[in-house]
Order: structure tokens, then C-alpha cells, then sequence
């Protein structure tokens, strides 16, 4: 199969369980990730008219910045290292695995010289799975994200999360469901929190995300092929 048609059928996927379940169409955005994947399938996806990419190091993402149009996007999807913010702060547009309080004002101050907001997604391990990265929802979670919605050059659009580890689709969805609450509950305790935004969704889950109200989906396999 060929990029143009792997992307062609994530987005037929897309389109039908957005029509399915009530959604407008375009509601969902696609994020291609292009990961461990080289510059040249990035540059055909690029040609069929993808212009947002995911990618989960710094160093990898800034190699491939230098060789991509200039109009392509670049989200971080990966665990981000202090050590790496200043770049990543350049390279990147959106952040979607921002997952300490530490990280976020790191992200913040460099921001704040380089005269730029950025936009993050707070990263929830939402099925509390040992093997996941990102905050167990607890109280300590509460606090911390009510002080990174105080940072003043970080637009919070949402949660971010991984899908339930499980062959049984209504796991999956129960795990999807339970990040839209969460972002509901903290939408009613925050009132300066208006993110409504939620990055769920990979190749083997999208129907479930979709159904559960994901607003963008992080696609790799589906669209580049299996990683090994
Ligand atoms: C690799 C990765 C994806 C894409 O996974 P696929 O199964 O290849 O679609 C999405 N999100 C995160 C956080 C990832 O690390």
C-alpha cells in the first residue's frame, strides 16, 4: 500500500465515525507520525497534502525540520526531557505530553523569551497503567494542573492520553470516556480552563477515540507502516 493510500483510509476511518457518531464533519484532526520513519515518506505524505506530523524525540524531530517545507507542523507526542525544552520550544507548535508541573513552567519561561505561547496537552494515564507515561489522576493532579493553567505563555487546549492496553473495544472506550470526564470535571472546578480539546486515538483504536469525542488522532503504523 502506498502512503497516498494509507492516508486516504485513515481518513474514510475517520470521516465514518465521525458521521456515526453524530459529529461534525472535520472535527477530528489528523496527526501523522512519522517516528523512527524517514524524511522521504514524510515528504510523500507531505504531497498528498498532509502538513502535521508527530514526533516523539527532539533531536530526530529537529533533523527532519531542517529538510520539511516550511509549512509543515510539528507536535511533540513524546516524554519530554528538561534538558530538551529549548529545543523542542522551536521545533514544535503543540506539546501533547506535557506530564509534570516542573515540565510545564520549563516550557513557560523559555517561552516567555522567546516571545511565543505555546500550545500543550496535559499528558493523563488514564487507564493507570504501571508500563504509561503521564499523571495518575489523583489530588496531586488537581493541583498541579491548576497551576499550569496559571502560566501565562502556555495555551492548555486539553488532555492527552493512551487508550486502555486491551483487545476488548469497550475497555478501550471506557478508558477514551473517562479522559472526556476528566476534562469535563476539571472544566467545571477551573473556570479559566476552556480547553476542550482531546488527543486520543491511534492506528488500532480510532474508532473507539472518535466515538468518544477525540478531536485529534496521533496515527502512525496505519499511514507509514509497522515500526518492528
Ligand atoms: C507511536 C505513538 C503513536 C502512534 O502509534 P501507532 O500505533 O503507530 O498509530 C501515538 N501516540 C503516541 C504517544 C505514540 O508514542
Amino acid at each position: 500500500m502506498s502512503i497516498f493510500e494509507n492516508l486516504s483510509n485513515v481518513k474514510n476511518i475517520i470521516s465514518r465515525y465521525e458521521l456515526d457518531s453524530g459529529r461534525k464533519s472535520g472535527s477530528v484532526t489528523l496527526l501523522a507520525v512519522s517516528k523512527t520513519k524517514p524524511v522521504e515518506l514524510m515528504i510523500e505524505a507531505y504531497e498528498c497534502g498532509q502538513r502535521l506530523f508527530g514526533e516523539n524525540k527532539v533531536q530526530e524531530a529537529e533533523e527532519k525540520k531542517k529538510l520539511l517545507p516550511e509549512d509543515v507542523e510539528l507536535h511533540l507526542i513524546g516524554h519530554l526531557q528538561s534538558n530538551k525544552v529549548k529545543k523542542a520550544c522551536n521545533i514544535f507548535s503543540c506539546i501533547h505530553s506535557v506530564d509534570s508541573l516542573k515540565i510545564a513552567k520549563k516550557i513557560d519561561s523559555i517561552c516567555f523569551d522567546l516571545g511565543k505561547i505555546m500550545n500543550i496537552f496535559v499528558e493523563v494515564n488514564i487507564a493507570e497503567e504501571e508500563s504509561k507515561t503521564g499523571y495518575i489522576p489523583n489530588s496531586l493532579f488537581f493541583d498541579e494542573f491548576e497551576q499550569i493553567l496559571k502560566l501565562e505563555n502556555l495555551n492548555v487546549l486539553g488532555l492527552m492520553c493512551i487508550g486502555a492496553n486491551s483487545e476488548d473495544s469497550l475497555i478501550i472506550r471506557t478508558s477514551f470516556n473517562r479522559l472526556k470526564v476528566l476534562q469535563d470535571e476539571l472544566k467545571h472546578k477551573f473556570t479559566n480552563f476552556h480547553g476542550d480539546s482531546l488527543s486520543m486515538g491511534m492506528s488500532n483504536d480510532l474508532p473507539e477515540a472518535i466515538s468518544e469525542g477525540s478531536t485529534i488522532v496521533r496515527v502512525g503504523s496505519s499511514i507509514f507502516g509497522s515500526r518492528i
